[in-house]
């Protein structure tokens, strides 16, 4: 095989796992090239995933609020439209400046960009193909970095147009009068807010009890609260069994989840937001012999090596929360220690947000978690309302609680629901890193007005000695 087609690491897929990967090894000296059969880089993330998501909630945000959000601080505002085609551009541009900058940092770092779908032939082998014809190319190691794609409900089918998944809730032309989400996780909520807020009347179908499965039950009460004051309405306990596309719009059955009568909704739109599944179509794993898990996630051991030597995999792809930041930091640690270096990542520590205004953010263990599992902890919860910097902004709703060991104070998981949430995370990640207390927070100074004094004062709040309440 000739020099350009041999390679030290091949990564198949760029979304953050794989790109973040190539770049991180090609940093240690490696001989790097990526695969993508995506016009774009950045997979998921970039293109259908968190940065268009996020750029449709910041737009609509500020939408909202020059409607229904000024005026209390003393500005009048008329005539505020709404223009969709801008805002549509708007993500637009946000993604492609994003991917533009894969493009670069490629360029940069003197990583391969191979267009194409990838097929590992055998460890060390792969093929890349694009419409127009085929190339084969080797590599010490290979990392599959595929990422995932979306679930369906059995006999519902997404057409992207009147059923449609994430990527064309991104992409909508109108306005839905009416639209139906089915799932009221991250990405339901997410993309629930955004056409609330832009007129949709949008309703949540969830088939648990509360919305925000898996998260702290004060926070997922707080959050249900919060988005039924915002307009959103909820329909838990229930389960979607069919969906059909008529000439006005969709019409669903749905029934309690315990069972009993179903009932028949219609809506312009239905989003459909369950999930998400490994995605490892055509990658040739089979004949390569890497094995899948039950649920057909990659099977990988501590250093993500698959059930075949130097075939390697990270990201949505295998087990673990489908986040891109956790895919980052997979990529990197998988290339420092294929450089021989060692690293780990404790799975223990890695934020979840919820970008929805407030922001819902967690990290670490639940109170139900703690309780189940017998742990004896401290909790200490301080709420917006008594933060003056909250006042200020007008965003008063929710709270930040901390969680400690009754024996040694160290923070064994923090929730919270707020303002920038999101960000506030981050200070409390960091102290649970260093294995930190909650004194240690409350005895850390915190600028004054800001909204990082909730978590300074949550944290004085699990010794029961909050200055501001
Ligand atoms: P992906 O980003 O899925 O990338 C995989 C890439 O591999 C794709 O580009 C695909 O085209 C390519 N590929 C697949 N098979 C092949 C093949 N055979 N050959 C060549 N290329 C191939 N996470 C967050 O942390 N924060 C958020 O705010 C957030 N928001 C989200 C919003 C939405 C609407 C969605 C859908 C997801 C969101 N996520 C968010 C999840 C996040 O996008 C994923 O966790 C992340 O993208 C996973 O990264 P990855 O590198 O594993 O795979």
């Amino acid at each position: 095989m000739s020099d350009k087609n041999s390679f030290d690491v091949i990564v198949i897929g760029s979304g953050p796992g794989g790109y973040v990967a190539a770049i991180r090894a090609a940093q240690l000296g490696m001989k790097v090239a990526c695969v993508e059969m995506r016009e774009t880089l950045g997979g998921t993330c970039l293109n259908i995933g968190c940065i268009p998501s996020k750029a449709l909630l910041q737009a609509s945000e500020k939408y909202h609020e020059a409607q229904h959000g000024l005026e209390a601080m003393g500005i009048k505002a008329s005539g505020v439209k709404l223009d969709l085609k801008g805002m549509m551009k708007h993500k637009d541009d946000v993604v492609e400046s994003n991917t533009k900058g894969i493009e670069f940092l490629f360029k940069k770092n003197k990583v391969t960009h191979l267009h194409g779908r990838g097929e590992v032939l055998e460890a060390g082998k792969v093929k890349v193909s694009d419409g127009k014809g085929a190339g084969e190319y080797e590599a010490e190691s290979i990392i599959i970095a595929t990422g995932s794609d979306v679930i369906t409900l059995p006999g519902i089918e997404i057409d992207e147009k009147k059923i449609v998944s994430s990527t064309g809730a991104l992409e909508l032309k109108k306005v839905p009068k009416t639209m139906i989400v089915i799932g009221g996780g991250v990405i339901g909520l997410e993309m629930g807010a955004v056409w609330s807020r832009l007129g949709a009347d949008v309703t949540v179908v969830e088939y648990l009890d509360q919305i925000l499965p898996g998260m702290d039950g004060e926070v997922r009460k707080e959050a249900t609260k919060i988005f039924k004051k915002q307009g959103l309405n909820f329909k838990t306990s229930s389960k979607v069994t069919s969906a059909k596309n008529t000439s006005k719009g969709v019409e669903l059955m749905v029934e309690p989840a315990a069972g009993g009568d179903a009932e028949k909704l219609s809506a312009d739109i239905v989003l459909m937001a369950i999930g998400r599944k490994p995605y490892t179509d055509g990658l040739g794993l089979e004949n390569a012999g890497v094995e899948l898990d039950e649920r057909g996630r990659v099977k990988v051991d501590e250093f993500f090596e698959s059930s075949v030597e130097g075939i390697y995999a990270i990201g949505d792809v295998i087990a673990g929360p489908m986040l891109a930041h956790k895919a980052e930091d997979e990529g990197v640690i998988l290339a420092e220690m294929l450089a021989g270096e060692s690293g780990h990542i404790n799975y223990d520590m890695i934020p979840g947000i919820v970008y929805t205004w407030p922001e819902v953010a967690n990290v670490g263990k639940t109170e139900e978690e703690l309780k189940d599992a017998g742990i004896k902890y401290n909790a200490g919860k301080f709420p917006f309302m008594a933060n003056g910097r909250a006042r200020a902004m007008n965003a008063v709703d929710g709270f930040v609680k901390i969680l400690a060991d009754a024996e040694t104070d160290r923070i064994l998981g923090a929730h919270m629901i707020g303002p920038n949430a999101g960000d506030l995370m981050a200070e409390v990640v960091s102290v649970m890193e260093f294995d930190g207390t909650a004194e240690d927070i409350a005895r850390t100074c915190h600028s004054h007005p800001t909204l990082t004094e909730v978590v300074k004062e949550a944290a004085l709040a699990v010794h029961k000695r909050p200055i501001h309440i």
